[in-house]
């Protein structure tokens, strides 16, 4: 099976349809809760259609894991699971602030240890990552490589605060928040890790406990294939099961370097 070719392919035909629909105010006509808990928005729906078409005309039997439909089986013998966030980064790709993606993730289980091909894609610049299992990891056929910035004063890190719960986890991060001088978050969790993998910033932190593993799945590959470094913050590999009901944290890092010092910090608070 040919994914990188398929997977361009279906990211350049989502791009292209969400592009179309940037100021149309229909984009943002609402259709109730999608299966990972948000609003359910037509440009959301419109992406997905768009990724169920594309493999329907690669002939793929396949069962869809998405953050807006569920699951869904597709074709007679589905053999590869597809675990798709159609758009991540909804509020910034309706608001016009460009940074969102698409993002969309191959394996034969559904567990984020086990991706075979990954895609994603950035909705407003023309960059498409794409990875496959022990292959490396690519940007526009661009072999990507993580930082090497090792300190806190040095780094650039992207923290997800967008929960609630936001005073209990910033006392959590208190230690690290002190000492990083360089803070960030973008509102596209699965563009920014790709922002890790290709040595853009130098590491990406959501411990909100919310995040779906259908945001990530195609990040974590990206990541890993790059050699930066993904874990959850007691230093173990994420091996949760691809479903939009299931949530995770993580800590992902440029280097193993930054990734002790980070998980060091964050125990001190
Ligand atoms: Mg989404």
């Amino acid at each position: 099976m040919n994914w990188l070719e398929i997977l361009t392919d279906a990211t350049q035909r989502i791009k292209a349809e969400v592009t179309s629909l940037l100021k149309n105010p229909i984009a943002k006509k609402t259709y109730g809760i999608g299966a990972g808990g948000d609003h359910k928005k037509h440009i959301d729906l419109e992406a997905e259609r768009v990724l169920v078409e594309t493999l329907a005309d690669h002939n793929l039997s396949f069962t869809l894991i998405s953050e807006e439909t569920g699951v869904r089986s597709f074709g007679s013998n589905p053999a590869y699971y597809v675990t798709a966030d159609p758009i991540d980064g909804t509020t910034n790709t309706l608001r016009g602030l460009p940074f969102s993606c698409t993002s969309i993730a191959i394996s034969k289980i559904p567990r984020l240890d086990t991706i075979e091909a990954a895609a994603i894609a950035d909705l407003f610049h023309d960059a498409t990552y794409l990875a496959q299992k022990n292959q490396g990891a690519y940007c526009n056929e661009r072999e990507i490589i993580p930082a090497l910035t090792e300190s806190l004063d040095e780094a650039v890190i992207g923290v997800d605060f967008n929960t609630y719960k936001v005073t209990k986890l910033s006392a959590k991060l208190n230690s690290l928040l002190t000492a990083t001088k360089h803070l960030r978050h973008l509102g596209a969790n699965a563009l920014e890790l790709c922002y890790v993998a290709d040595g853009t910033t130098d590491a990406f932190i959501d411990l909100r406990g919310k995040l779906r593993t259908t945001d990530i799945a195609a990040a974590v590959l990206i990541i890993q294939e790059a050699g930066a470094k993904i874990t959850t913050l007691q230093n173990t590999t994420l091996k949760n099961q691809l479903d939009p009901k299931e949530t995770v944290s993580f800590i992902a890092t440029a280097n193993a370097t930054l990734h002790k010092t980070i998980l060091e910090t964050i125990e001190k608070a």
